[in-house]
Parts: C-alpha cells; structure tokens; sequence
C-alpha cells in the first residue's frame, strides 16, 4: 500500500525543489499523489485506475476510456498512462490532477472535453496549489 501524505506537503515539497528539477516518474509516487489530491480534492471518492508509464513524448498525461459490454449497461474501464520524466514535481502533479478532473468529469458529467465545466475546478485546485 502506498503511504499516505497530505497534498499540502507534497505541494510544499515540489516547491522546495523547483521549475527546474526533472523528476522520473515511478508508479509508486503518482499513486501517492493521486491519493492526496483524491482525499484533499474530491473527498476521497475517485477510485484510482490502473496507472501506467508511457514513453510517448508528445503527452504529460493521458486517460483513455475503455468500453466493456454488460448486461446490467455499459461499463468502462479508465487507464491513466504517465510520461516517465516529468521537468518538475510541480508539474507532475498538476498532471495528476488534471487527469482527476477529466476522471471526475467523465464518470459524472459523461465529459471528456476541456470546455467550461472542466476549467470550473481550476478555483478548487488553486486553493490546494495546484493548476489544471
Ligand atoms: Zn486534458
């Protein structure tokens, strides 16, 4: 199980460190971060997907929908891949949150899009340090 730290300190951390200070991603510390923004943000009720490391350059952060027949409806299955170096802390976790939103947005509002409701949480996350 990952442990659990507050957003607060995370936020503090990448602050210390900086804009210029890459970081490689590990599984483990973007769990991490996912569960903080998780408590602090969306009171804990995001279930976390499965988290993967990609090598695409041409993305930070990315959610794919996977759609799975059911009897009982349409199900889906989310994925959030990563890129492996991040420039700073900071950035990865905005990155993070920026796909909890699109997450939140999608299984509640059935919205994927950067459009108004998406950038109405920018107010929540610049409470808590963060940007969409
Ligand atoms: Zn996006």
């Amino acid at each position: 199980m990952s442990q659990r730290i507050q957003l607060h300190k995370l936020v503090q951390q990448a602050e210390r460190l900086g804009r210029r200070h890459p970081i490689r991603s590990q599984h483990a510390q973007l769990a991490r971060i996912y569960d903080s923004i998780n408590r602090a943000v969306f009171s804990g009720t995001l279930q976390r997907p499965r988290i993967r490391l990609s090598s695409s350059r041409e993305f930070w952060g990315e959610i794919e929908v996977g759609y799975r027949g059911h009897r009982q409806g349409p199900r889906h299955t989310l994925c959030m891949r990563f890129a492996r170096q991040f420039p700073s802390m900071k950035t990865m976790i905005n990155t993070v949150a920026h796909e909890m939103v699109h997450q939140w947005e999608w299984e509640r509002n059935n919205n994927l899009t950067h459009g108004q409701a998406f950038y109405a949480w920018n107010d929540r996350l610049a409470n808590r340090g963060l940007r969409l």
